[in-house]
This record gives structure tokens, sequence and C-alpha cells, in this order.
């Protein structure tokens, strides 16, 4: 059995904590690997490690880290289908859908690329006489990233690239579901020319994730999880006095108004319902069909159910591959039997396996769906797409805002108006509008409001440079004989 190991100081190693978890194919619902768990000790050696490299690198000339940049710019390009082919092994999303994961996070790294104008700080000029100002972004030290299954290229770039480019280094925790991609993107770096030490990998669950909330070398966490685990990130890091960003889980509603394209919303209900199994953050799992678009809104999207292609990633018709465990895929089917006992109406239910051993389903629409259904309440994270009846936009805005998470949402209308509206009225963090799944560009950055986000940051673009990080302020006098004189006064502006 192959076995996956950490990434200390430029080298892997074995994990050393005598203990591991099994990574699967899910789409043979067969073991393929273990990988190691680090120990607290290898923890350790992997932050010490990031300390070492630290002063260096935070010294190294921008013009240097842009260089980096772009050659792990080139490589992760050149090798954009070995991480896609290993990101659609051990998770489990097509290969179409595993390249583009690795373009969505090579754009953070086409980002920061340009460091040097990103870290120009500002200069006030004579804000007294003789006086001038500057404020400097110095890094913060050694930053631990902790990262989810369903990206396993794309989330660990959101952090490492602009972590790196502004003078930090970095130790990566990345899923124990499917680790590998996590020692590729470290062998990269390497080959780029990074300094080793700048990144690490450690590989473990919650114990190598404590290891690194109580490391006192630590003094930034960026995270990206679940819900609970993200709330407990963020207490604990917070209490060690570290600067935390947790992004948690999510419950993405597509509220669809009587005057939308009927076809184009129920295209886009398909894609971004079951794109990836469901297993996105922004996914969308609620329909708010307002009005009486609902009957012919539902129609449209059961139509479609039958075109969606349900296989391993690796075979270029599948449109939809497994979920990620078994466990995973018995849980996302017990949603569906709970919403039929609940009073909600199936549609279509996908809860029933594919032949064979893989983690699949197929897609499910659930329609009359209501707040206090576990279906609706809970985030299911899998193929199941709820559809919430109401009979206008006030109560579509009044159920969205009412909903514990804040991460996306998307409106489909033709009223430029309601859209306005929305937009104003919504308390989430990611909209779309006609656009059902609203991930900002790498320019802009990505963060939830409400239980999708703990912390005052969002990842990435401008937010992830002010995250990674701290400013210096700088008021300075330079000496001048005409000038020069005692004054006792209290400074002043003139
Ligand atoms: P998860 O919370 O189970 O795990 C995330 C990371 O935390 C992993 O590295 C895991 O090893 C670690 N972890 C798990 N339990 C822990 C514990 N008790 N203490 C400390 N660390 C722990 O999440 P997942 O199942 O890997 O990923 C799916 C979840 O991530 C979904 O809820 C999804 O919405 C969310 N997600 C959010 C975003 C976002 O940007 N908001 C993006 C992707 C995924």
């Amino acid at each position: 059995m192959k076995t996956i190991g950490n990434w200390v100081g430029g080298r892997t190693e074995p994990g050393d904590s005598g203990r591991g978890g099994p990574v699967y194919d899910p789409a043979r619902g067969v073991q393929i690997a273990e990988v190691g768990f680090s120990s607290p000790a290898q923890v350790d050696a992997a932050v010490r490690s990031a300390v070492d490299a630290s002063g260096p690198w935070a010294a190294s000339p921008l013009g240097r880290r842009a260089d980096l940049l772009f050659r792990l710019r080139e490589l992760v390009l050149k090798h954009r289908k070995d991480l896609a082919a290993t990101v659609t092994t051990e998770h489990g999303k097509v290969l179409a859908d595993a390249e583009g994961e690795v373009s969505r996070g090579l754009e953070c790294v086409d980002f920061a690329c340009g460091v040097p104008h990103l870290l120009k700080g500002s200069f006030s000029s004579e804000v007294a006489t003789g006086v001038d100002v500057h404020t400097v972004l110095y890094p913060v030290g050694v930053v631990a990233g902790i990262t989810p299954f369903n990206f396993p290229v794309m989330v660990p770039l959101w952090m490492l690239a602009n972590a790196v480019a502004c003078g930090n280094t970095f130790v990566l925790k990345p899923s124990e579901k499917d680790p590998s991609a996590s020692l590729m993107l470290a062998e990269l770096v390497q080959k780029a020319g990074f300094p080793d030490g700048t990144v690490n990998v450690v590989q473990g669950d919650a114990d190598a994730v404590e290891a690194l909330l109580g490391h006192r070398d630590v003094n930034a966490v960026s995270f990206v999880g679940s819900t609970p685990v993200a709330r407990h990130i963020y207490e604990t890091g917070t209490r060690n006095g570290k600067r935390v960003q947790a992004l948690g889980g999510a419950k993405n509603h597509m509220v669809v108004l009587p005057d939308a394209d009927v076809d184009m919303a129920a295209d886009a209900a398909i894609s971004a319902g079951y794109g990836s199994a469901g297993e996105r953050c922004m996914a969308i799992s609620v329909v708010v069909a307002v009005g009486d678009v609902a009957d012919r809104l539902v129609g449209a999207i059961a139509d479609r159910i039958p075109q969606v292609v349900v296989g391993p990633g690796q075979d270029p018709a599948s449109m939809m591959g497994p979920l990620i465990t078994r466990q995973h895929r018995d849980r996302v089917r017990s949603y569906v039997e709970a919403a039929a006992h609940e009073g909600a109406r199936v549609v279509v239910d996908g809860s029933q396996a594919k032949a064979g051993d893989g983690f699949f389903l197929g897609c499910s629409l659930v329609d009359d769906v209501k707040p206090g259904m576990h279906v609706y309440d809970e985030e299911i994270f899998g193929p199941v797409l709820s559809v919430v009846r109401v009979s206008n936009f006030d109560e579509a805005v009044d159920l969205v805002n009412s909903n514990a998470y804040g991460n996306g949402v998307a409106l489909f209308t033709r009223d430029g108006g309601a859209a306005r509206r929305f937009e104003r009225e919504v308390s989430v963090g990611m909209i779309g509008i006609n656009v059902p799944i609203p991930v900002p560009v790498a320019f802009h950055s990505f963060g939830g409001w409400k239980a999708s986000l703990f912390g005052d940051s969002a990842i990435y673009g401008p937010d992830g440079i002010r995250f990674y990080t701290r400013p210096k302020v700088v008021t300075s006098r330079w000496p001048d004989g005409h000038q020069s004189g005692v004054d006792l006064g209290f400074s002043t502006n003139g």
C-alpha cells in the first residue's frame, strides 16, 4: 500500500505519530493509500523549519519573490494535468472540474506575482512642517493553513500564494482524505526555487491542528472547512493570541423571480447544485421559487436530471463523480429519506447508488421543503437540491436572511431594479445576479457572512494581503539646520 508522508524543510518524511488514515479512490470504493499523520513533535519540526526560513525570506527582495512566483505559476501550469488527475483519483470529481479547480487556484498565484505593487504601502508628504509619514507592510511570520477535502489544490493556493508573497513562511495541514496534491504543490514550490522551509506540509487530523493552534511560533491561521470546526479554530486560535480567519460551511440559495428565464435558471440550478456532486461550499442547495414560476421551474430542473451522467471522474463522459467517502454518501442519502418523512415531496430520488462499490449517488430534487426540516436546516454537501416555494420577493429575502449561513446567494431575474434591491438587502457575502456560483476572481476577495466566516478577513485578493501583513507607520523628520530649534509645545499640523 502506498504511504503518503509529510514535507518538512524541503524533504518528505513519513508521519511519525504511529497514526494514519486511509485514502480512497471513491470511484472504486477501495483504499489506495495510507497517509501517515504527524506527531506534535513533527508539527513542531515543521514550524521550526518555517521559523528558520522566515528571517531571510522576509528580507528577500520583492523582485525575487515575484520571480519565484512566476516560476511557480509556470510549473503549476505545466503540471496542471497531473495535479488534476491526482485530485480526481483521491477526491472523485470529474477531470474537467479538477482542471477548473487548478485554474482557479492558479489565478491566486497570478495575483501574488504582482507582489511588488501589492506591498507598495503608502506615503504622506509634509503632514507637518518637515514631517513625512509612511506605512510599510511587514510579514506576520509563520502562517498555518488548514484546508478541506473538497478543493485540495485550489484552497491551499488561496492561502499559500499570498502568504509567501508577503514574506511569510507557511505550514499547510491539508485534509487527510485527499492529501497527495499538497505534497505535489510543495515539490513545485521547491522546484520553483523557494528556499527550503518556506512551505511545509504536515498531515493529520484534529491532533495536528491542535499542535499548530497551540504552537507559540505560529502567528496566523487560515482555515477553510465546516462551520463547527471553523468556530473552534477561531476561538482557540484567537485565545492563543493568533490572527485567525476561519471560513465555514454554507447553505446557498438561488432565488428565481417569476420574470426569470426559466431555462437559464434550470440549467444554472443543475450546474450549481450537482457540479462536483454538490461538494462545493458555493454549491446551490436551495432553489427559492417565487410565485408562479415554481411549477415551470421544478419541471425544467426535473427534465434535465436524467441528462446528468454519473460515473468515474476519469471517464470523459461522466458529468458527476462519486462522493468522498462511503459514510458521507450514506449521510447524504439519509437526508433524502428524512425529507420524505418530514412532509417534503421527493420529485427525483437519486439516492440509490450505482452498481459497483464506488461512493456514487444520483441527483435528488426535493420540492415543498420548509425551514425546520433537516434537509433545509443543515448543510448536506451532496447532490440534493431543495425547492422552497414563497409567494413574493420579500419572503424570499427573509428566507435567505433567516438562514444561519451567509456564504453565497444567487438571483435569477430580468428586473434590474429587483436585482439592485436584492443586492442591498441580503445578508450574504457573495452575490450572483444570473450567475449561480459567484466565486470572486482572485483580485477580489472570497468570504461569507454569519456562520460562513469567523474573523474579520475574507481570503485571497486584497483581504489576503491585509491578513498576511502587519503595518508599521513611520513618522519622520530629518534635521534641517535652517528649521531646528527647541519647542516644548505639543506637535500640531501647522
Ligand atoms: P472539515 O471541517 O471536516 O475539515 C477541514 C479541516 O479541518 C481538515 O483539514 C480536517 O482535518 C480538519 N479538522 C476536522 N475536524 C477537526 C477538529 N475537530 N479539530 C480540528 N481540525 C479538524 O471540512 P471538510 O469535510 O474537509 O470540508 C467540507 C466543509 O468545508 C463543508 O462544510 C464546506 O462548506 C466547507 N468549505 C468551505 C469553504 C469556504 O470557503 N467557506 C470552502 C470549501 C469548503
